[in-house]
């Protein structure tokens, strides 16, 4: 798929998304929605400016490097191209599984992913609001992702649409139905999934970490399903007061001396009581 019909169908999707979340929200909104908007379109744009100048050229220089060079997992076996390219998608969604966990347990990391945890509403416009250092550090993991799985893949494209795709969508502030949400979230990362992981909770936050596909978490055992949304309070503690959430104070905030993430202004320490909590921690709950 060309650049240009990637953008558009991921842009289409967002407008998609946007209004359904308006029509049908899971979680209650806030803050004003459209300055919400407006502050991670701009995060966004500095995102995908990295993304485009800095991102882009190096997985293009290390996708022919590696193809010279005959690297990659996938070429290991001789196999047919369609089970190549499928085993390259699952390869793909894995490896960012790592990433993601990667950006929580690494303090250096979670400095600059706390930009994209600490909004208070979260919802598409939360997708791609990452800090754009966040961003240039990706490109080593992006270009050692491309040396370990291989090159010469339309996998690549064919994944990167349902990363961005699905994205949106986890993201999202959409009530499904939660019978057909389980149903989806048998496969895929869906919006009650992932808005466990934007939990204030700790614990909460450290969990559900796959992208695409959902069983990474139930692989790894970092699968938490049992919190009803309406027990959800989304954010990060330390950062959850409103003149935190503000473009330049988001910017600098990695760079500055970090606050303890998981206590509230107030000195209030955000738990969550047993008895919110659904009995199976891999049922998914309303
Ligand atoms: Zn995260």
């Amino acid at each position: 798929m060309s650049l240009a019909l990637t953008v558009a169908v991921v842009a289409a999707a967002a407008l998609f998304f946007l209004l359904a979340e308006r029509t049908v929200p899971l979680r209650a909104q806030r803050y004003p929605w459209l300055r919400e908007l407006a502050l991670n379109l701009a995060l966004s744009a500095l995102a995908f400016g990295v993304s485009a100048l800095l991102v882009r050229p190096a997985i293009v220089s290390a996708m022919g490097w590696s193809r010279r060079q005959d690297l990659g997992l996938v070429y290991l076996v001789e196999m047919p191209a369609w089970t190549r390219g499928l085993l390259a998608f699952v390869l793909l969604d894995l490896t960012f599984y790592y990433w993601h966990r990667l950006n929580h347990e690494w303090p250096a990391l979670w400095r600059f992913h706390n930009v994209h945890h600490c909004d208070p509403d979260l919802g598409v416009s939360t997708s791609f609001r990452f800090h754009f250092a966040e961003v240039a550090l990706s490109t080593v993991f992006r270009v050692v992702q491309v040396l370990i799985i291989g090159a010469a893949l339309p996998a690549y494209a064919v994944y990167e649409v349902a990363f961005q795709l699905n994205t949106l969508f986890h993201h999202s502030n959409v009530r499904l139905p939660i019978r057909l949400e389980r149903l989806l979230n048998l496969l895929l990362v869906t919006p009650r999934m992932h808005g466990i992981h934007h939990s204030q909770v700790r614990e909460e936050t450290n969990s559900n970490y796959s992208v695409v596909l959902s069983w990474w978490d139930r692989l790894h055992r970092t699968l938490r399903l049992n919190v009803p949304q309406s027990r959800i309070v989304t954010g990060v503690p330390g950062y959850s007061a409103p003149e935190d959430n503000q473009l330049w104070g988001l910017l600098s905030m990695p760079f500055r001396e970090q606050r303890d993430y998981w206590t509230r202004s107030d000195g209030e320490k955000v738990q969550r009581e047993p008895e919110d909590l659904g009995s199976n921690p891999y049922h998914l709950e309303d």
